[in-house]
């Protein structure tokens, strides 16, 4: 068996392949949905992620220039408005003028194709860029975890790949680059990364490695049988296939999931849902 050569790596399927290799190959491959609810209790779970949703249009809608007074006349949840007082207070106000809102870019990685959607990306032609993810987790994850997340890998990565029509036409050096976390959260607390040759040469061979690795051995992969289960057993516990790999029936609480966790729900790494045939991309190379 094979991926099929259109299949789109993501930071989401990556960070599932390393975290579990069995949740990429049941999620991705075998597209297999599982009715069991990833995270306990389902209602605030899901709460949590259409105020996650609702968060992330409000500022798309701030970003294309529709003003504060209007929207905020629609923001009655509590929590919501908090979070959006917050960002009209503390979101990062030094950045590049040319803003790109729920941009999506994408570039060849060895026989596929790596594809990413920012929240925002922020240039200032030919001298820097900035991306801004916006966070609404419970928890804060570190530094260091924040470090090692697939996110903080690709977003960069692609940028200098493929952000030449955000810049003029011109690429993207990775010292030009900078990279924000937001937290609704913790709005005083944004964590920054600088981007540098080091880092982008770094990335570009996890990343290639890892799309390669992948491949093949879902190639070499007798596709009737399962690929090994993670060793991390918590991890299973916020997984929907925990009941079919014999990891468990009850979902792990929302409270208690680890900030490194790969799910949306729980550490804030939302991503819009969305379907990549039907965006208009920003596509090279
Ligand atoms: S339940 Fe655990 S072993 Fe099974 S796919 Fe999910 S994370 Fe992997």
């Amino acid at each position: 068996m094979s991926l099929a050569k259109e299949f789109r790596f993501s930071q989401g399927s990556l960070q599932d392949y390393v975290d579990c290799a069995r949740r990429f190959q049941l999620r991705y491959v075998r597209r297999l949905r599982w009715p069991a609810i990833q995270v306990s209790p389902a209602l605030e779970s899901e709460q949590q992620l259409q105020r996650g949703a609702a968060f992330h249009r409000l500022i798309h809608r701030h970003l294309l220039g529709i003003a504060v007074e209007r929207l905020s006349d629609y923001v009655t949840d509590p929590l919501l408005r908090q979070w959006w007082q917050g960002y009209l207070e503390t979101a990062p106000s030094d950045l590049p003028g040319s803003r790109y809102p729920e941009v999506t870019l994408s570039a060849p990685v060895g026989h596929f194709r790596l594809v990413a959607q920012y929240d925002l990306v922020a240039v200032h032609q030919g001298e820097r860029a900035v991306i801004v993810d916006w966070k609404t987790s419970h928890r804060r994850p570190d530094r260091a975890t924040l470090r090692q997340r697939l996110q903080t890998r690709v977003y960069p990565y692609l940028l200098v790949r493929a952000g030449e029509l955000l810049n003029a036409g011109q690429s993207l050096r990775p010292e030009q680059l900078s990279m924000v976390y937001w937290f609704a959260n913790f709005p005083a607390l944004p964590e920054w990364y600088h981007y540098n040759d080091e880092k982008y040469s770094s990335d570009h061979d996890l990343l290639s490695s890892l799309i390669a690795e992948i491949a093949g051995r879902i190639e070499e992969w007798d596709p009737d049988t399962l690929l090994p289960s993670t060793d991390h057993r918590r991890t299973c516990r916020y997984c929907e296939y925990r009941s079919l790999c014999r990891r468990g029936v009850a979902a792990g609480l929302l409270r208690e999931r680890p900030p490194s966790s790969a799910d949306p729900v729980a550490d804030g790494m939302f991503e819009f849902e969305f379907d990549f045939e039907q965006i208009a991309e920003v596509d090279f190379g």
